[in-house]
């Protein structure tokens, strides 16, 4: 659904929400969670989304200390945030309805670009990189799945998805994030799939797990890329 054409109004009666009753959080509080035409309930969700959105804000404009409020921190707690806050629109339409809404994916590869332009960060080059390696890898790593599974390996979304976080992390960081994000896919789809006896051959979800692996790499990927190293070294040191 657009959130531009037609603008934000009531789902029951359709009556236009004026700009003061549009107020994130607030709004809802003076209307007493009630349309103000037809004073049917509005769903508590919308202010839980917009105070946890809110409390995402603050988390990523903390994380980018010293301070926030800099040019180059505006990109870094931007990029930060994106990552964060997408996860809830992640979350909530691909478990249901399995795709990921371009506004979301198509969306992250546009502020990833526009943001590589400001200080902090990857610049525009490596940016573009990471589409054409990450957009590009996925997609060929699906193509290849679907010819010897001979039906769809992975949703194009997910492709999209992925191009974003690399134009928002450059490619190294966001093949991390793949990587976090397959693990915990495995993680949790597997055993549950098992105890709930359900196909295991039925299409899930990736999007949710590939969107948590995004913010965990960008804040600790190279840690943890420099552990993975010095563990492979260590098992080299003893078989050698
Ligand atoms: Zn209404």
């Amino acid at each position: 659904m657009s959130i531009i054409k037609p603008g934000s109004h009531c789902p029951i009666c359709k009556h236009r929400i004026l700009p003061w009753q549009n107020i994130p959080i607030l709004s809802w509080l003076f209307l007493g969670g009630k349309c103000a035409n037809c004073k049917e309930p509005i769903s508590i969700k919308y202010p839980l989304v917009e105070f946890f959105g809110l409390q995402l804000g603050f988390l990523a404009a903390i994380i980018a200390e010293p301070s926030p409020w800099q040019y180059a921190n505006m990109a870094e707690s931007l990029r930060l945030f994106w990552l964060m806050v997408t996860l809830i629109p992640i979350f909530a339409i691909d478990f249901k309805y399995l795709l990921l809404p371009d506004t979301v994916t198509i969306g992250g590869v546009l502020l990833g670009f526009a943001l590589s332009f400001f200080d902090g960060g990857i610049d525009w080059i490596d940016s573009l990189i990471g589409i054409a390696a990450c957009g590009g890898g996925l997609f060929l790593f699906s193509f290849a799945i679907s010819i010897i599974i001979k039906k769809e390996g992975m949703g194009f979304g997910d492709v999209k998805l992925f191009a974003g976080f690399g134009a928002i992390m450059g490619a190294e960081l966001a093949y991390v994030a793949l990587i976090i994000g397959s693990l915990l896919a495995l993680a949790v789809i597997v055993p549950f799939r098992f105890i709930a006896k359900k196909d295991m051959t039925k299409p899930l979800p990736f999007g949710p797990f590939l969107g948590l692996g995004a913010p965990i790499s960008y804040l600790f990927g190279y840690k943890i890329l420099d552990a993975y190293i010095g563990i492979v070294d260590k098992l080299l040191s003893i078989f050698s």
